[in-house]
């Protein structure tokens, strides 16, 4: 695909730095190929919660300054990049996708959000999500729900999923969402982009929107494995003002690209495999592992034996965190307050049931449970200790294996009402929060459709900090298939 016949909003990102460097365009016509994009398909696709084009104009007559100016700029200067709504960027609303925070104005930029400006970065969007992103489908978005930008009366996935289809719709070059049990690549895959959540602590969460502190992540939304790592090195490392950030020594993910390709060792986890896959998203995910195998990868089953009790550990774990997380949500301080509040404990009560939504609400009583004293012990600490054993499993497979290949998502894009059941919605990260619960890398990479049009994502998950030899594996596959670079016909 060459620059000449791919709709400007359609580059991939690293094209577009190319385009850039070379003068063939500007970032104004960039931006605005963006914004003219997101008014044609929005009223049909509704991935975005709020947008500043006359902002992002500015942005971009800054950047196209600065490079009239000389001197060298970074891959991501001049280029329009989306941000989920849980991300804070300064003087801009920040809903959450909640009632809770629809009036709420951030008065801060998210590290991740100075890194993207410190970077050049174009910023635009603010996409829709699932309520305090909590959910598989962006059904749970207070607002209004997202369509699937390969079949409109389906879901984008979640939690991140305004972000994964406002990228694969055209109204981005890049995105980011966040990853607390799938939310990136469980979207990623459902939209037919690459995502990536990184190690837990590889990037700051100082002004995401909290879910579950123990599990959250941002990440980046690409249309390629190298925009995936492009973005990432603008927004990696470590934050004072993330105490659980980590202070790994920077490092050139997108070289890394560059490493002679070796043959890896490749782990399939049987676990993964089994009852509750699509037999088409099998079939697409084997033909991924067949490329791997041509490359001369060793392919080799592995086993993650407390696989069947990831879920389960998930939901007690990631609702106690929630529960105490949305405490702060009191209407005093900020968010939602209901009208004439009777006295201090009506206020409390009305602003929160008029605020949260049903399913934030279900987590928030779930979680108050398990952390309530004599279920404790039986709830929180035992899913703890499982945790560890999970993060155990991981750490002896990988004494076997550099990475492992999953499927993303069990199913491709459901029909949007069709997982009215929460246990059902759970399920979709089955295959996602693994990672999650032991804090490492995970990847999705898109790898083909289904008869009927649908996008198919590969997972690989790699080693603690293991993001340049994750990404040097996807993009193995990536830079042949570029699957990602497909475009819906909307
Ligand atoms: N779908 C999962 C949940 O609802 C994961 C969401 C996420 O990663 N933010 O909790």
């Amino acid at each position: 695909m060459t620059s000449s016949t791919t709709p400007l909003h359609y580059l991939s990102l690293a094209e577009a730095a190319a385009a850039l460097a070379a003068g063939r365009v500007s970032s104004a016509e960039l931006t605005d190929a963006v914004i003219a994009r997101a008014e044609a398909v929005e009223p049909r696709l509704r991935a975005l919660l709020s947008a500043d084009p006359a902002s992002a104009r500015a942005q971009a007559q800054a950047s196209d300054a600065r490079r009239a100016g000389g001197g060298s700029l970074g891959p991501l200067d001049g280029i329009p990049i989306g941000l989920k709504d849980v991300i804070a960027v300064r003087d801009q609303p920040l809903t959450a996708g909640s009632r809770m925070l629809e009036k709420f104005i951030s008065p801060y930029d998210a590290t991740v959000t100075r890194r993207l400006r410190e970077a050049g970065a174009v910023l635009y969007g603010r996409h829709n999500c699932d309520e305090f992103a909590m959910g598989s489908s962006t059904e749970n978005s207070a607002f209004h729900p997202t369509g699937n930008p390969w079949a409109l009366d389906r879901v984008p996935g979640g939690s991140s999923g305004g972000s994964a289809a406002a990228l694969a719709a055209g109204e981005a070059l890049a995105t980011l969402g966040s990853d607390t049990g799938g939310s990136i690549r469980q979207p990623a895959a459902l939209c037919g982009v690459v995502g990536l959540k990184p190690t837990y602590g590889r990037v700051s969460r100082f002004g995401l929107v909290a879910y579950a502190s123990s599990l959250d992540q941002i990440g980046p939304f690409g249309r390629t494995v190298e925009d995936v790592a492009l973005v990432l090195q603008a927004i990696a490392g470590h934050d004072e003002r993330d105490s659980t950030s980590v202070g790994a020594a920077a490092e050139d993910f997108a070289a890394a690209l560059s490493a002679p390709s070796v043959p890896r060792r490749l782990g399939l986890p049987r676990e993964y495999f089994g009852e509750g896959l699509d037999p088409e998203v099998a079939v697409a995910v084997e033909r991924a592992v067949t490329h791997y195998r041509e490359l001369g990868c060793e392919v080799r089953e592995v086993s993650l034996p407390h696989t069947p009790y990831c879920l389960d550990t998930y939901y007690v774990l990631a609702t106690a965190e929630a529960s105490s997380n949305l405490a702060r949500y009191d209407g005093i301080r900020y968010g939602h307050r209901c009208a004439a509040p009777r006295d201090l404990h009506d206020l409390y009560f009305r602003s929160r049931a008029e605020g949260f939504g049903a399913e934030v609400k279900r987590r928030i009583i779930l979680g108050t449970y398990v952390l309530s004293s004599g279920y404790y012990d039986a709830y929180y600490l035992r899913a703890q200790k499982v945790r560890t054993l999970v993060r155990q499993d991981f750490l002896r497979a990988f004494e076997q294996v550099d990475a492992l290949l999953t499927p993303t998502s069990p199913i491709p894009a459901f029909r949007r009402g069709e997982k009215a059941n929460p246990l059902a919605m759970y399920l979709c990260d089955i295959y996602t929060i693994g990672a999650n619960l032991a804090g490492l890398p995970a990847m999705s990479v898109p790898c083909g459709f289904t008869r009927a049009g649908l996008p198919v994502g590969f997972q690989l998950i790699g080693k603690p900090l293991g993001e340049s030899e994750l990404l040097a594996i996807g993009h193995a596959y990536d830079r042949v298939h570029q699957w990602g670079r497909r475009r819906p016909n909307l």
